[in-house]
């Protein structure tokens, strides 16, 4: 087990393009589970092979357990990667490809079976061993690249997408069974996804990156409820938040009409631009939700139901606001049935409302 700290890790591809990975500065405790996260481009691929010594460090410095790994050889490293690709072996077996990495780091042949056969039972792989790639399912293929990361009994995992390949249900369950995993083997985790609900079920923290650049790195809870930014707002939370422009007047911030009364700390920033987000479930319908509504709510003409069977998602223009006013998003129990072009109330929860400052998008409260 290890731990590891990226020391203002940065890469640059080449001398005119904005640096991959920008200054990363991260502590990744022994035996954690650490997720990073962010949209296609972001670097995510890129920090996890300068880890792996699949990529230079252009500056700054990776440390596995206190150990800067610069002129370390990847295969040096007891770092085992797992790609959304598999990469597996077509013409081995289950069992070989998982050996493979034994054999040639001299492992004895008695040990090699002993570690397949263990991680054969862990995966759930033992009536699979002699099958080759080809005759097995895609969540099986996943299995062995896992089993064959397993077997090496690394100090640290370091995993690209390893669920992009498979269907939603699979990846479903094959997430919570990786989870499961790392917590019984306890090996440092490093896991790269764009999949933010993954990152979320999945991370003991969450790494969000944009840019090359850290945003924030903190529990899924806390990225939830205290996203440091309008960036990591909008980017975690399955429908997204509502970002609305605003004021600060009297204490309060004015939502398509409404007053949302604020916290001290920015009640008195009088006359200055804010973002006030509002997560979907931030909102409650007033009255009966085709009733009539009054000035402290805000009438959404509803353009999109989104029923999930146990709650719905309501997303909706407000009344009389230009084609650029955006939409705002409320969830809904079940019981409230509504559909498109009908009209409903709604009003903001009270002490749910984030702000950010406009300008910088940086939280303010
Ligand atoms: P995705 O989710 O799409 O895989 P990512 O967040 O993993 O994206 P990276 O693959 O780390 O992103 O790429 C970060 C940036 O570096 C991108 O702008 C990409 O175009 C650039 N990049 C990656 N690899 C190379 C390379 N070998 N040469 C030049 N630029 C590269």
């Amino acid at each position: 087990m290890a731990t590891v700290y990226f020391d203002e890790a940065t890469r640059k591809f080449s001398k005119d393009d904005a640096p991959a990975v920008d200054g990363i500065t991260l502590d990744i405790a022994d035996g954690e589970f650490l997720v990073l996260v962010g949209p296609s481009g972001c670097g995510k691929s890129t920090t996890l092979r300068m880890l792996a010594g699949l990529e230079p460090v252009d500056g700054g410095r990776v440390l596995v357990d206190g150990h800067d790994q610069k002129g370390v050889r990847p295969r040096d490293r007891d770092i085992a990667m797992v790609f959304q690709s598999y990469a597996l072996y077509p013409n081995m077996t289950a069992a070989q490809n998982m050996a493979f990495a034994l054999d040639n780091a001299k492992v004895s042949k008695a040990e090699t079976r002993q570690r397949v056969a263990e991680a054969a039972k862990i995966l759930e792989l033992e009536q699979l061993l002699d099958r080759k790639p080809g005759q097995m399912s895609g969540g099986q293929r996943q299995r062995v690249a896992m089993g064959r990361a397993i077997v090496r009994n690394p100090k640290v995992f370091c995993m690209d997408e390893p669920l992009s390949n498979l269907d939603a249900k699979l990846r479903v369950s094959t997430r919570s069974q990786i989870a499961g995993l790392q917590r019984r083997l306890g090996i440092t985790t490093v896991y790269v996804t764009h999949d933010q609900v993954e990152a979320m079920t999945m991370g003991h923290r969450v790494a969000v990156l944009r840019d090359g650049r850290l945003q924030q790195v903190d529990t899924p809870e806390r990225l939830y409820d205290a996203p440091v930014n309008t960036f990591v707002a909008s980017f975690i939370g399955s429908p997204a938040i509502t970002l609305v422009e605003s004021s600060v007047r009297e204490g309060n911030a004015e939502v398509h009409g409404v007053s949302v009364p604020l916290d001290r700390g920015v009640a008195g920033r009088a006359g200055e631009k804010v973002v006030v987000g509002l997560r979907p479930e931030s909102w409650h319908v007033v009255g009966s939700p085709e009733g009539d509504g009054d000035s402290s709510s805000v009438a959404l003409n509803v353009e999109l139901v989104e029923s999930l069977g146990s709650e719905s998602f309501v997303y909706g223009r407000p009344a009389g606001a230009g084609e650029d006013a955006g939409r705002v998003t409320v969830r809904l129990d079940k019981r409230t049935h509504l559909t498109v072009g009908d009209v409903v109330h709604v009003q903001p929860n009270r002490g749910e409302v984030h702000v950010f400052d406009a300008a910088s998008g940086e939280r303010i409260g």
